[in-house]
């Protein structure tokens, strides 16, 4: 554990510095920065309600609008969220050639706004910035559904198979995303420094990967307000804000 942020800083920056092949694991807590609210700090929104389950959501019309309803509420957020400092930091690792790829939990695609390609980005929970169809997977652009939704809560259906449309991410009791989880286990075991930025480690499989990379010879980096269970098993810990910390150590403003 290192107590000042310019200490914690200073050695991120010299793992970094002796680092070819550098993964970030991302969770929410780096979109806190950017007006997204996490899940698990006091007043998130899991403090408020439970989350819906994909069955539940298949099965039931009125979970599928009560589904639409809280998107709408998490839909404002990120139709005004921007990159924060952490992610103009990874951005700039990304562009320097270091880091290889950026895994995340988070939904916001703000990775991708700040500039990096879409290929370095492993989405583990997919994304929530559009929809996709349950049955063929067709895309659909999320305006036009939340239009109809705001209006008398229709619900959306695939003009192409009539199927179940839904935002396009990983609901509790939804299978993970195959390719993203073998990519993601590739690049944990490949990687020679593992950075987990804002992000609790309670969501598995996701929190396995952190573990997987420091047991295949990695250096494991922590960076997040609380202490999190894989701390004791992590070269470097800080219990600081991301966008500072990783900001210095990079040199990113
Ligand atoms: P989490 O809410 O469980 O944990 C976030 C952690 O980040 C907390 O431990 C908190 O202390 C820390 N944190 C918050 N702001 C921080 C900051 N500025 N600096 C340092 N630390 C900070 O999030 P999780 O582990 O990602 O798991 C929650 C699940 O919720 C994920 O699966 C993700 O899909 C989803 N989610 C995504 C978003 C998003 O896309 N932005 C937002 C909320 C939830
Ligand atoms: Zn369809």
């Amino acid at each position: 554990m290192v107590s000042s942020t310019a200490d914690a800083s200073a050695r991120l920056a010299t793992l970094i510095a002796h680092s070819q092949r550098i993964v970030a694991f991302t969770g929410a807590g780096i979109s806190t920065e950017s007006g997204i609210p996490d899940f698990r700090s006091p007043g998130g929104i899991w403090s408020r309600m439970q989350p819906i389950d994909f069955r539940d959501f298949l099965s039931s019309a009125d979970m599928r609008r009560e589904a639409w309803r809280r998107k709408a509420v998490i839909d404002r957020d990120f139709q005004q969220a921007a990159p924060n400092r952490g992610h103009r930091a990874l951005a700039a690792l990304v562009k320097r050639g270091v880091m290889n790829a950026i895994i995340t939990q988070n939904i916001d695609g703000l990775h991708q706004a700040s500039g990096v390609p879409g290929d370095k980005v492993i989405e583990l929970h997919g994304n929530g910035t559009y929809a996709a169809c349950l049955d063929c997977g067709l895309r659909y652009e999320l305006a036009p559904i939340m239009a109809a939704f705001t209006r008398d809560e229709t619900l959306p259906e695939c003009d192409a198979c009539g199927g179940i449309i839904k935002s396009a991410t990983i609901s509790f009791g939804q299978s993970m995303p195959q390719a993203a989880m073998a990519r993601a286990q590739a690049e944990s075991v490949a990687c020679d420094l593992f950075i987990v930025l804002g992000s609790s480690l309670v969501v598995y499989p996701a929190a396995g990967f952190p573990a997987l990379a420091k047991r295949r010879g990695a250096k494991l980096v922590i960076i997040n307000r609380e202490a999190t269970d894989q701390d004791v098993s992590a070269d470097l810990v800080v219990h600081d804000e991301i966008g500072a910390t990783l900001g210095e150590a990079v040199g990113v403003a």
